[in-house]
């Protein structure tokens, strides 16, 4: 599986600039794609799964343009949309069965089959006869990652699965996908939570105002942001003009004070002691605190 975005753009029709000459190469694997609100993220995802058209630019899919070959593509397809909506009148195990037959899966049999497999791994297997839209968020958000499993996608794409889950629940959903996209098949996971992709994505990219700012595996992120990062001691008094100051990302009390970790800008002095960053830290280096 390869997907290839070639100098892709969208300008919307009231003129906003969502996404400039994206290029990105996309491979087997768990892909996380990392912005703050308004990157790009949804709109580049609405372009790979055939709902949205760019003004400019392309993707391939194996060679195939998701412009010419819609209906080839959008079999490959799983997605999960950012909203999601359940249809009121339908159980668990109903929702996935509808899900199967759009995914193509003719056969009652196998989509019995493939549903309560699916419904198992997903842990719904015991909710299977409660109403979908009665679940709770994080089952709603399970009961989202199987329809867009089932039928076997070979691209698997989740618009910011994590928003709106409380801890647990995000990293048993993060766990869920990694364990789920094993197979030789893409997975793009977009989030805005740097935590989300640090354990589990192989490749990230990071969007800002539509642009690329970086695309590579966390550690050379991490890499990046090495020798930028401090740990300064500062009095009582000091706290609030040093975080005026400085991309402050955590202020530890101390005994005389505060120690402050900083994420110093590009050509910025910081006198402190040097720390090794961590995903977060590296992810401020590049994009700033505001994520601009
Ligand atoms: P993200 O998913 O990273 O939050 P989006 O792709 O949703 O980013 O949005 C990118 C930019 O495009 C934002 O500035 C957003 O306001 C704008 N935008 C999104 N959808 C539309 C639309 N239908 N019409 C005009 N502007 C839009």
């Amino acid at each position: 599986m390869h997907i290839s975005i070639e100098s892709l753009e969208k300008i919307y029709p009231n003129g906003k600039r969502a996404l400039s000459k994206l290029n990105l190469e996309i491979e087997s694997g768990m892909f996380g794609l990392l912005g703050p609100n308004g990157a790009g993220k949804t709109t580049l995802m609405r372009i790979l799964v055939t709902l949205l058209e760019p003004t400019g630019g392309r993707v391939l899919v194996n060679g195939m343009d998701v412009k010419k070959d819609r209906r080839a593509i959008r079999s490959m397809l799983g997605y999960l949309p950012q909203e999601f909506k359940f249809f009121s009148r339908l159980t668990t195990a109903e929702f996935l069965d509808y899900s199967a037959v759009l995914a193509g899966m003719r056969k009652r049999a196998d989509r019995r089959r493939a549903v309560e497999e699916m419904l198992s791994q997903v842990g719904l297997f015991e909710a299977r006869d409660r109403m979908a839209n009665h679940l709770s968020g994080g089952m709603k958000r399970r009961l989202g990652i199987a329809q867009a499993l089932i039928g076997n996608p070979q691209i698997v794409i989740v618009d910011e699965p994590t928003t709106g889950l409380d801890p647990e629940e995000r990293i048993r959903f993060r766990n869920l996908i990694g364990t789920m996209s094993q197979r030789d098949i893409v997975t793009i996971f977009s989030t805005h939570i740097v935590g989300d992709v640090s354990s589990t994505c192989k490749n990230v990219a990071l969007l800002a105002k539509g642009e690329l700012a970086y695309c590579g595996t966390p550690d050379e992120l991490i890499r990046r942001a090495q020798g930028h990062v401090f740990r300064v001691s500062v009095g009582p008094d000091e706290l609030e003009s040093v975080k005026q100051r400085y991309a402050v990302v955590a202020t530890i009390p101390s005994e005389s004070g505060w120690d402050v970790e900083i994420v110093a800008r590009e050509g910025e002095d910081v006198r402190g002691e040097l720390v090794q960053p961590n995903l977060e830290q590296a992810y401020v280096y590049l994009m700033g605190r505001d994520g601009a």
